[in-house]
């Protein structure tokens, strides 16, 4: 009947999914702002022990109060469904859907529950799935075996931009036992298991780092063969970083546009000058490209997964805002009134 020995809803029975999935696939009813509709089914291991990481902006972290089972992630609710049920249901709506990921959490079952999860859903349909992972758990072998089970995209959620943002949102500060080395490590195994541009690396923007942190890590990231996939950050209810500010819209647009440049070598290292507090303070290219760029929409686009024919897979609606207000990034292509906004956001002639 599903449930486990000691009657919780734990994985690989069971399974958290995002609400906008839930909604995408008929368990929950809502409608999207700006018909703005998920591509991807965003899943997540569902423990009631949680996670044993301690990261200080995440509403799962080991010392946030709340009983685990009820804990929040993302500011909003993640339905605990049955595994099977979930899997059923994205048969029926497959036509709606581009990809599903699989999320890890710390936890000693997490990578045999996330094989057994990867397995039913390879065997059942057509759809493209990426594994989000939770590196240190995880070593060479165990990304061989994720793809001959049929995960085609690994993410990695960095979040930090650098060993001291790390050190001190993940790892020995906050007695959260990840190790920032590990991430590199099985950032490599994992582009040498599934090639360049099939490892998506997730930044998180306005945790601490200074925009040179952020440009240093995105030429990394680009010279290793990863997408960088970028968040805002979003103060978590309880979190321990429950109090601090967002970063402002026009540093994130100016961040949104840099990661493009660079993803896209359009820019070199010799084309950005900081300054002393590691601000940005001139981009030497021409007008004319940054325009161009800008105008195009391109930068601001939500960071994902590609979907099935490589059209934009992963988009995830409000992952970094809420509802009413501007997109951070933007779950469909930005449309003409978008752009007119954008550039007022981001000042970029400020630059
Ligand atoms: S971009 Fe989306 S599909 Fe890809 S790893 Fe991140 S959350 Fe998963």
């Amino acid at each position: 009947m599903g449930q486990n020995h000691n009657g919780n809803l734990s994985s690989p029975e069971y399974i958290k999914t995002s609400l906008a999935s839930a909604v995408a696939l008929r368990f929950k009813s809502g409608r999207f702002y700006r018909d703005a509709k998920p591509f991807c089914i965003n899943l997540l291991l569902n423990y009631t022990d949680s996670c044993y990481a301690n990261c200080a902006y995440c509403g799962l972290a080991r010392s946030r109060p709340q009983n685990n089972g009820d804990k929040s992630f993302i500011r909003v609710d993640w339905p605990v469904l049955k595994t099977t049920d979930v899997i059923e249901r994205i048969e029926r709506y497959q036509s709606n859907i581009r990809r599903v990921c699989i999320s890890m959490v710390t936890h000693k079952n997490a990578v045999e529950d996330t094989y057994s999860i990867t397995k039913k859903m390879a065997c059942y349909r057509s759809l493209p799935i990426s594994i989000l992972i939770t590196p240190n758990l995880m070593n060479k072998e165990d990304l061989i075996r994720l793809r001959q089970i049929g995960a085609d995209t690994i993410g990695i959620g960095m979040d930090a931009a650098s060993r001291r943002v790390f050190e001190s949102t993940r790892g020995k500060k906050v007695n959260g036992g990840l190790e920032w080395k590990k991430y590199w490590d099985i950032l490599q195994d994992a582009v040498d298991v599934f090639g360049r541009d099939k490892i998506s690396c997730h930044i998180m923007v306005g945790i601490g780092e200074t925009d040179y942190e952020l440009c240093k890590i995105f030429f990394k990231l680009r010279k290793y063969g990863a997408l960088i996939h970028l968040f805002s950050f979003y103060p978590e209810p309880d979190s321990s970083m429950s109090t601090r500010k967002r970063p402002s819209l026009k540093r994130f647009r100016r961040i949104q546009l840099i990661r493009y440049l660079i993803e896209n070598d359009i820019i070199k290292e010799k084309h950005l000058s900081c300054n002393e507090k590691g601000k940005i303070s001139k981009l030497s290219i021409y007008n004319d490209i940054i325009n161009n760029v800008v105008e195009s929409g391109r930068p601001f686009i939500t960071g994902g997964c590609e979907g099935k024919n490589g059209d934009m897979g992963c988009n995830r609606p409000f992952g970094s805002y809420r509802p009413g207000e501007s997109f951070r990034d933007f779950p469909f292509h930005p449309e003409t009134e978008d752009i007119v906004r954008i550039k007022k956001e981001s000042r970029l002639e400020e630059i």
